[in-house]
């Protein structure tokens, strides 16, 4: 007889996690860019290369260009060290509520869930963050369901970080199992770029947990480019909307990636496709070693006006852009 194993296998979708292409030559390798190579940047120890493989199989092979690929490559452009870049370009140091705990706007608090992502994003300003003592993880949460029970106005959690969803999925039921108690909590909303660049996250256990949660749900996710969104997303997606989360995107304008009406007229369609509303289109958060990505205030009312003239009301995101000590994300407001 054999004896059944005591440890659960571990999920498909942390397989995958772990097998991320982390090598700069690897990926070039598999695009057919291997010429790109010597022109990389030496590796940078705070925020490496990483990316899941399937979502570099929905790169094109060869083009140097490709908008998913320019996403993901370190560049050598992120060396440069220009003053007016920041390290907390939003304000997050000082709006830090509790270990974990950032809270900003009325009502809604945004709680550090965890400080992994599936992907290292190169525009982002994490790669700036504390995370290491900043999760509300580390303390099993209970910091941040303390301060919660203290602020009876918070009537929204936000999971954010990093990504909530690199959490096992017994973590995320742990966190609220422990907020079920609060009567104040109206909504649950999760902002995640994981069923985005690794699908498979969104499996049955992630789906039941979702299911069973006392409040709505939004999930607010993070795609920048048509391309992004394939058949496997799309599935992804509809599984979310079964276990009756709203969907939502949010995308950063991001130079060579999105910045062309065509381009975000065609991601606002495909998102719509596969049952997502677009929410906000953001403006960079101004942090060191990511400013070859940032189109100007000029060009980017200038887009959003082209498609506002191309698609409906309802497919137009929002152009905003945080600024450190507002009541609200600030609008982009013409001349
Ligand atoms: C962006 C953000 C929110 C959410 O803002 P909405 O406009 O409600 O989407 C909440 N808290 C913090 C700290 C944020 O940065
Ligand atoms: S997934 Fe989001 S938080 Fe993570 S690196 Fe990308 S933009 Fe940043």
């Amino acid at each position: 007889m054999i004896a059944a194993s005591s440890t659960r296998p571990q999920p498909r979708w942390q397989t995958l996690w772990r097998e991320s292409i982390t090598d700069a030559q690897e990926l070039l390798g598999l695009l057919d860019l291997a010429h790109l190579a010597g022109s990389l940047p030496a590796a940078d120890a705070g925020f490496s290369l990483r990316v899941p493989r399937g979502f570099v199989a929905r790169m094109r092979r060869g083009d140097p260009h490709d908008p998913l690929l320019l996403q993901i490559l370190p560049q050598l452009a992120e060396c440069d060290r220009r003053s007016t870049a920041q390290l907390d370009a939003v304000g997050d140091g000082a709006a830090r509520a509790a270990r974990g705990v950032i809270h900003k706007y009325h009502g809604r608090a945004l709680l550090i869930a965890s400080g992994a992502c599936a992907v290292n994003c190169r525009y982002c300003f994490r790669r700036h963050f504390p995370y290491a003592e900043e999760t509300a993880a580390a303390q099993h949460w209970r910091d941040a369901v303390d301060w919660l029970r203290a602020h009876p106005d918070i009537d929204e959690l936000i999971l954010s970080g990093g990504d909530p969803l690199s959490l096992a999925t017994a973590k995320l039921a742990e966190l609220t199992d422990a907020l079920r108690d609060l009567p104040q909590l109206k909504r649950l909303r999760l902002h995640t770029r994981l069923p985005v660049v690794l699908p498979e996250r969104v499996d049955a256990e992630l789906c039941a947990w979702l299911a069973r949660l006392p409040w709505p749900v939004a999930i607010v996710l993070h795609a920048n480019h048509a391309q992004e969104l394939d058949a496997g997303v799309a599935a992804a997606c509809a599984h979310l909307r079964a276990a009756g989360a709203q969907l939502l995107n949010q995308s950063v304008l991001l130079k060579q990636i999105n910045d062309s009406a065509d381009r975000l007229c065609a991601l606002s369609e495909r998102l719509f496709a596969i049952g997502v509303l677009p929410y906000y289109l953001h403006q960079l958060d101004r942090v060191q070693g990511t400013l070859h990505f940032e189109v100007d205030d000029a060009h980017a009312l200038q887009l959003i006006e082209s498609v506002r003239q191309r698609l409906p009301g309802y497919l137009l995101p929002r152009l905003v852009r945080e600024e450190p000590g507002q009541p609200a994300k600030t609008a982009l407001q013409g001349p």
